[in-house]
């Protein structure tokens, strides 16, 4: 029978904006009818990156800031599972950073969702890449992620939800999962999550953000127009949300179909019990 790992209880602050992710990943999960076993979480550092702990799927914590490159090496090692990276800002936004830029052009058929609540909440509030000017002890101006990722010339899915509208945030996570799944590439989630004990910003963005499929001259199909859209939209003070770029033509563009045309990884053959039986047990047995 094949098993995932049983969900432990939650860490987090009652009322942490991660809540609200966590329950969008179970439900798009469960409306896309993925099984248990092959779903991963891959989390990052930080808070919300013991948000595999809590669902009862596979998952690997990863090493700081190399949470992307671990869940693509767990999407290429098995392209048949549906690899969800999810991490913070800090983790994924400052060491993390060359890893981020990278993951577009690369285009492996996973999503990464980040929980930006522009802090560094498990260690106590400190300001992060996206921390706003004004924040207690930040001096630079914040770290636009979405308007970074629209810059890359990449096939990606990318979209901006909020945990203080959930039944948005499911319904965007399961297209970023359907792009995976039908090996479309890479699909780039942040979704502003607040961190209620550091930097309550519930009613703040509630009052900032703005969907931007309903301003005029949305087209998620053409990058730059969004890019402006998106500019304009935080120059006026306010936070865009809602799906800034989904490619025109759904092409299969992801690297696990470039690399394993024939979906066979080569980690699966190499590490195979069968074929490497007894290059294994005389390594067992040189360490009796
Ligand atoms: Fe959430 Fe902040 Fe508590 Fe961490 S410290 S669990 S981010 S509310």
């Amino acid at each position: 029978m094949v098993q995932s790992a049983k969900a432990r209880p939650s860490i987090w602050c009652p009322g942490c904006g991660d809540f609200g992710v966590l329950a969008a990943v179970k439900k798009a999960a469960q409306n896309l009818k993925i099984p248990n076993h092959e779903l991963v979480l891959v989390g990052g550092i930080g808070c919300s990156g013991s948000i595999h702990n809590f669902v009862e799927v596979n998952g690997l914590h990863a090493l700081h800031g190399r949470l992307l490159a671990q869940a693509i090496g767990v999407k290429l090692a098995n392209p048949s599972l549906t690899v969800v990276a999810a991490g913070g800002d800090g983790d994924g936004y400052a060491i993390g950073m060359g890893h981020f830029m990278h993951a577009f052009k690369k285009n492996a058929s996973i999503l990464y969702l980040v929980m930006n609540n522009e802090t560094y909440g498990l260690t106590k509030g400190q300001p992060s890449p996206t921390s706003q000017l004004g924040f207690e002890g930040n001096v630079e101006p914040p770290f636009h992620s979405v308007l970074t990722a629209l810059s890359i010339p990449a096939p990606n899915f990318i979209a901006r939800t909020f945990s203080g509208d959930p039944k948005t945030m499911t319904a965007v996570l399961e297209e970023g999962l359907r792009f995976n799944r039908e090996g479309r590439g890479f699909a780039f989630i942040e979704d502003l999550s607040p961190c209620v004990t550091y930097n309550d910003t519930y009613k703040q963005w509630r009052e900032q953000v703005v969907d931007v499929a309903k301003l005029p001259g949305y087209d998620p199909t053409d990058r730059k127009a969004m890019f402006r859209l998106c500019y304009e939209t935080i120059e006026a003070g306010k936070i865009p949300i809602g799906v800034m770029h989904r490619p025109k033509a759904p092409a299969a563009d992801g690297l696990e179909l470039k690399l394993l045309p024939d979906h066979v990884s080569p980690a699966a053959t190499d590490i195979g019990l069968g074929a490497n039986r007894s290059a294994y047990e005389k390594l067992i047995g040189g360490l009796a």
